[in-house]
């Protein structure tokens, strides 16, 4: 059961005027209402080992919910085998922020690795991406992002490029590597704006100009972990999100040579198939329990309870990012009233695909 705070009653209190929704604490069950219960959101993950002997490569998407290429491109190797060395993906890192297609609906995930309180919300997801880096013990993690404009155009933009935060450290050469796969992928890059530069933070130095990427991922995993990391960024700014996965694509591709992990359908493969999977918008639904009896509940469906109904949605039927999401509510939590009548979407990431109307009776 979710624990509300002092924060969270705090941002109660500003939303009962306005939406008459309730959290637990602070509901007096009389009158006409609705409870719902919603499940945990899940944390996808999958590791996979090849029959030959090879590297280990750790993939972390979707840190940041508004940079749906890098979590897409990194729900494509969740599909894929892998025949040469070990892979374990994590697509979507911060789910409450992609379902909300905000940077961080909680603050900025990529900031909380060097400290968190205990009262965040992103702290249980904090810890479970420490956990998955130091029990998989990868060669190289690889964090995925769709960073502001073009780097090649101007250094300040963090868009198309590799980052890297120092040109080597412990032994790790990371600038040379960063250099090695940027120029293959540049070989591939018709648009010279596209090109992707490598872009050195110099996290470490006393002058850098990013002191806050010390409370990043990557940097907890260089200096806690001893271990390589880098971001690949992408541009917000390409035309598509097409695009956007594809210029991940070619820049996983290089790193998984480098560090010798092979995967089938191989990564020429998965490019030149890029949006051939379309997701048919019809095939939803949601099993639930509402008053002790289950139901499986279709998209799209206007479903009619009695005033005092417990409503609980169990599982959602779709491919994965999706998610049921109450409309007006805080995404964090997992349990709460309303008083009026109550819709939620059905939701692939950032995509609304359909809606559920629930009306008091
Ligand atoms: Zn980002």
């Amino acid at each position: 059961m979710v624990d509300y705070g002092r924060r969270e009653l705090v941002k109660v209190l500003l939303h009962v005027p306005l939406l008459t929704v309730i959290p637990v604490s602070a509901f007096a069950r009389t009158g006409r209402y609705m409870h719902f219960y919603l499940p945990p959101k899940p944390f996808e993950l999958n590791v996979k080992h090849g029959a030959k002997k090879g590297g280990r490569i750790l993939v972390i998407g979707g840190i940041h919910g508004n940079e749906p290429g890098g979590y897409r491109a990194s729900d494509m190797l969740m599909d894929v085998d892998v025949t040469k060395g070990s892979l374990l993906i994590v697509p979507r890192s911060n789910f409450t922020s992609i379902l909300a297609f905000k940077r961080g609906y909680n603050g900025d995930m990529n900031r909380k690795f060097a400290g968190i309180g205990k009262d965040d919300p992103d702290l249980i997801q904090v810890q479970r991406i420490k956990q998955v880096i130091r029990d998989f013990k990868p060669d190289v993690l690889l964090s995925l992002h769709d960073g502001y404009g073009f780097n090649s155009i101007d250094t300040r933009y963090w868009g198309q490029s590799v980052v890297i935060d120092a040109e080597r450290f412990l032994g790790f050469e990371l600038g040379d590597v960063a250099r090695q796969v940027a120029s293959a992928v540049n070989r591939k890059i018709k648009v010279k704006k596209w090109h992707i530069p490598v872009l050195n933070t110099r996290t470490f130095d006393r002058d850098t100009h990013h002191p806050e990427q010390r409370r990043s991922l990557t940097f907890f995993t260089l200096t806690q972990c001893h271990t390589r990391a880098f971001c690949l960024e992408v541009s917000k700014q390409l035309p598509n999100l097409k695009i956007k996965v594809r210029h991940h694509l070619l820049m996983l591709k290089e790193f998984f040579s480098i560090f010798n992990v092979e995967i089938s359908p191989d990564f020429d493969t998965l490019i030149s198939g890029l949006g051939l999977n379309h997701v048919k918008k019809d095939g939803f639904s949601v099993d639930m329990d509402i008053n002790g009896k289950e139901v499986n509940v279709d998209a799209g469906s206007t479903i009619r309870v009695p005033s005092a109904s417990e409503i609980k949605m169990l599982s959602i039927n779709g491919p994965r990012g999706t998610f049921i999401v109450p409309s007006g509510v805080n995404l964090n939590w997992q349990r709460f009233f309303v008083r009026h009548d109550m819709s939620f979407f059905i939701k692939r990431d950032f995509e609304r695909l359909a809606r559920i109307r629930f009306v008091i009776a």
